[in-house]
């Protein structure tokens, strides 16, 4: 039913090429995010999309949440650690091989297996 020319003839600004035919969006719904720097953030999602908790405020790049009174992401006081870093913290180098190892045992005892 649909005319396969109206995309192409479409230009930006033009009106649709025939407003009779009516052209149902998906049904999609507002929702607003708040970061921490007081910007507010509205993105539309389809309607039977489930609401992402978080999503990247799109002036500043931090994490925006739901609640207005309560945005997410404490302000960053220590600085940027790698994972390997969280880790080393928590292990020692001896703990780091031995793990490694058992790692490594588990990886060619899945790939032995003839499923994998
Ligand atoms: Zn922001």
């Amino acid at each position: 039913m649909r005319n396969g020319n109206v995309l192409r003839g479409s230009r930006v600004g033009s009106a649709p090429a025939r407003p009779t035919e009516r052209y149902e969006p998906a049904p999609c719904r507002a929702v607003t995010y708040w970061c921490r720097n007081g910007h507010d953030v509205e993105i539309r999602i389809a309607a039977e999309a489930p609401v992402p908790d978080l999503w990247d405020c799109t002036r500043c790049g931090l994490p925006a949440g739901r609640d207005p009174g309560n945005p997410p992401g404490r302000a960053r006081s220590e600085p940027y650690k790698t994972h390997l870093a969280y880790v080393k913290e928590r292990r020692t180098d001896a703990e780091g091989a031995a793990i490694l190892a058992e790692a490594l045992d588990a990886l060619r005892r899945r790939r032995g297996r003839p499923e994998c």
